[in-house]
């Protein structure tokens, strides 16, 4: 779900106007776009200049009337039939009216499958992370030329360019180079909705590399784009750029890794790298671990080693009771990649916890590496059986 800023046609000002661009991010993006109007006011003539450019986009649209927070429909409320874009549904969001119905209304729009994708053989990278750590920087040095890919004025998500590189014959897209080039006037309300086009990107990728500025660390942002990554069963590796900066001593490496862990402990599995994309220094490393997760990701367990390797891990150390009911598992099996996701066979998934899944992850883990990419578990209940 993305929320976007709100659109203000017609604006001048440079906040507003990177909203509306971000808006249009968001609109590209999305399979399903709700347009919500405000129905206390009533229809305003900014709601019918949105519309005008909603109806130009070929996507699933809903018109959402919120404020309809009593029985009665408010006045005014068959004007939004004017809007041209299809029957509007009431809701009040404080009084959480018609959400549910609004959600079915949703759900059927869905495409029903977008896997289209998975088929291409090159590996998709993701260079995310803050303005100015360098991100533009490495894309040159990677490409080996500066070359300017966009002009310094904002457009639209249709002018996002993906450029293709091959190198020890394997190719590789870096996608929305055009969004990473795009020099804008850096304030927060910028740098907030870049997170927008950070989730596009994120989207369409194998492996996001997530570039942070050696001398400032991992932030909030970082923080919450990787958790996108991660969620979305992504490929990461987290490159600490500007690394020339550093005065070095003998564990600075390794402390700044440890350091880095910690602060994304959700996703420790990341490799950490560290470049001078100034000097030119270990660029092509980005390359190599970017195609090693590629491949980790599609890679398969048999279900005999992974059973084998559950069934010790539950001797060394017990799963989970509660009030004397024990968790069993039965069986084990991959039943995915890319992202790699196990589905466990159990007595109870209420006795499976957090702390116990985490263990047997890691477990995991120690056997196979599965270095860069998140894994998943499904955990079912085998029926008749406690
Ligand atoms: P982007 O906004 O993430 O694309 O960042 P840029 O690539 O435009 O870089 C921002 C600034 O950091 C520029 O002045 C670069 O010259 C500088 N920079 C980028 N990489 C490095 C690096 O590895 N070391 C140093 N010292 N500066 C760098």
């Amino acid at each position: 779900l993305i929320d976007t800023g709100g659109i203000e046609p017609e604006t001048k000002e440079i906040i507003p106007a990177q909203m509306v661009y971000q808006a249009e991010i968001a609109m590209d993006m999305a399979d399903v776009i709700i347009f919500m109007v405000d129905g206390r006011e009533g229809i305003t003539a900014a709601d019918r200049e949105v519309a005008d450019i909603l109806r130009r986009k070929e996507k699933e649209l809903l018109l959402v009337v919120n404020k309809v927070d009593g029985r009665k429909l408010p006045d005014g409320f068959y004007d939004f039939y004017e809007l041209g874009i299809g029957e509007p549904i009431p809701i009040s969001s404080t009084n959480q009216l018609g959400l549910g119905d609004l959600l079915d209304e949703v759900v059927a729009r869905f495409p029903k499958s977008a896997e289209a994708d998975d088929y291409d053989d090159d590996i998709k990278l993701a260079i995310i992370g803050k303005p100015n750590v360098g991100k533009s920087s490495i894309i040159n040095a990677l490409l080996g030329e500066e070359r300017v890919i966009v002009s310094d004025i904002p457009g639209t998500t249709r002018d996002s360019i993906d450029t293709p590189l091959e190198r020890d014959g394997v190719k590789y897209t870096l996608i929305d180079t055009a969004g990473i080039r795009r020099r804008s006037r850096v304030s927060d309300d910028v740098e907030k909705y870049s997170v927008v086009r950070a989730i596009a990107s994120i989207e369409r990728c194998d492996v996001a590399l997530l570039v942070l500025d050696a001398e400032e660390g991992v932030s909030e942002q970082d923080k919450k784009i990787a958790g996108l990554a991660h969620e979305a069963g992504k490929g990461i590796a987290i490159v600490v750029n500007k690394w020339d900066l550093l005065s070095k001593e003998t564990d600075t490496m390794r402390d700044y890794e440890r350091r880095v862990k910690q602060e994304l402990s959700f996703m420790d599995y990341a490799p950490v790298l560290f470049t001078s994309a100034l000097k030119g220094q270990r660029l092509p490393a980005l390359l190599d671990t970017a195609f090693a997760i590629s491949q980790i990701r599609s890679m398969r367990v048999s279900t005999g080693q992974l059973n084998a390797l559950i069934q010790d891990a539950m001797l060394m150390n017990s799963p989970p009771s509660d009030k004397g009911k024990r968790l069993k598992i039965y069986y084990v099996t991959q039943i995915g990649v890319k992202p790699p996701l196990f589905s466990f066979s159990v007595n109870d998934r209420t006795l499976m916890h957090f702390s116990y899944s985490r263990y047997l992850e890691n477990r995991i883990r120690d056997a196979y590496g599965f270095d860069g990419t998140s894994i998943k578990f499904v955990f079912r209940e085998r029926r008749g059986e406690q």
